[in-house]
């Protein structure tokens, strides 16, 4: 079971990543989403990232680019789809929409794989047709150098399709990681995710500011970043609709709270590095001047 063309779904912050990263190394690949000028624009902002990170020139880049596609029609995007990669946004009511409508335009031989970063297959799964073909690859941002990708199925998966999607991980340059068990937010956000409530806790609460909440962390532990660094790259729409996530889930007022303080920043265009704007103002975040861990 090997992959020719892969179509991804959902060409936002992940998504843009994940479509340039499988047409890089050979794939065709369809990129599918509701706005298709908007998806362009962020792929061909990746060049400077390629360029600096992994050397890559102008042409390479261009070479990876030639073997993107754009739609905003499903059923064309999909006609042909070995693998069809879900990016859309973290909310159920959109995933279900799409499963349920790629469900019917997809061929039999396509297998469907989503990067939701809070959900678990198996509550997706019941949305497709096909749940031996179903499974969840998670990215990690900067994909092209943060090079992981989580893979885990349902206990339905054909173990064929996982090994079919490890395989794939390898020819796009990413170290698969294979989860056996479902485990709500994978390795990295079991990890990440209370990681990063704490600190937007402190923030909430009034403890301290996001510059002195990742100063602290980044003295203290020698990390190149702090959190709101971090929740600047997953990018603030993203983040709210995890917090509003754990909030339907854990009826934790916190949450709220946190969904609440974020909503003006996102309103006002500052949603995170990618928009140029976040808790940091960028390209150049204060967090990276050389004179911000000795004050
Ligand atoms: P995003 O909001 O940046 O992008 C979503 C994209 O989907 C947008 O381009 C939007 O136009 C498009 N879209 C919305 N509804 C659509 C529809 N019905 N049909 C087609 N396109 C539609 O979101 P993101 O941050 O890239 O997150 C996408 C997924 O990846 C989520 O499941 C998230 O959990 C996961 N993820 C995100 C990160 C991260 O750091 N941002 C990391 C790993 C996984």
């Amino acid at each position: 079971m090997t992959f020719r063309n892969v179509t991804v779904a959902g060409t936002g912050v992940l998504g843009s990543q994940i479509a340039y990263q499988t047409a890089l190394n050979g794939f065709k690949v369809i990129a599918y989403d509701l706005d298709i000028e908007a998806a362009k624009k962020r792929i061909l902002a990746l060049r400077d990232s390629y360029k600096h990170d992994l050397g890559l020139s102008d042409e390479e880049f261009q070479t990876g680019f030639n073997n993107l596609t754009f739609t905003t029609d499903l059923k064309t995007a999909v006609s042909d789809a070995d693998y069809v990669i879900e990016a859309l946004p973290e909310r159920l009511d959109i995933k279900e929409k799409f499963y349920q409508q790629l469900s019917k335009v997809a061929p039999a031989k396509t297998i469907f794989a989503s990067n939701s970063s809070t959900m678990v297959p198996s509550q997706l799964v019941k949305y497709v047709d096909r749940p031996t073909k179903f499974l969840h690859m998670h990215f990690a941002n900067m994909i092209w150098k943060c090079n992981v990708a989580e893979i885990m199925g349902t206990d339905q998966t054909d173990p064929a399709v996982f090994q079919a999607v490890v395989d794939f991980a390898h020819d796009i340059k990413m170290v698969p990681i294979e989860i056996h068990k479902e485990q709500p937010g994978y390795v990295l956000n079991s990890l990440l995710i209370p990681f990063v409530v704490s600190a937007l806790n402190l923030w909430v609460k009034g403890v301290a500011d996001p510059e002195t909440v990742d100063k602290d962390w980044m003295i203290s532990t020698g990390a190149p970043v702090g959190p709101f660094a971090m929740l600047d790259d997953v990018g603030l729409r993203t983040v709210k609709n995890i917090v509003l996530g754990l909030y339907q889930t854990r009826h934790t007022e916190l949450f709220k709270q946190i969904a609440d303080k974020l909503q003006p920043m996102i309103d006002a265009g500052k949603t995170g590095t990618t928009d140029g704007a976040g808790f940091y103002q960028y390209p150049h975040p204060a967090y990276r001047d050389p004179e911000f861990l000795k004050k």
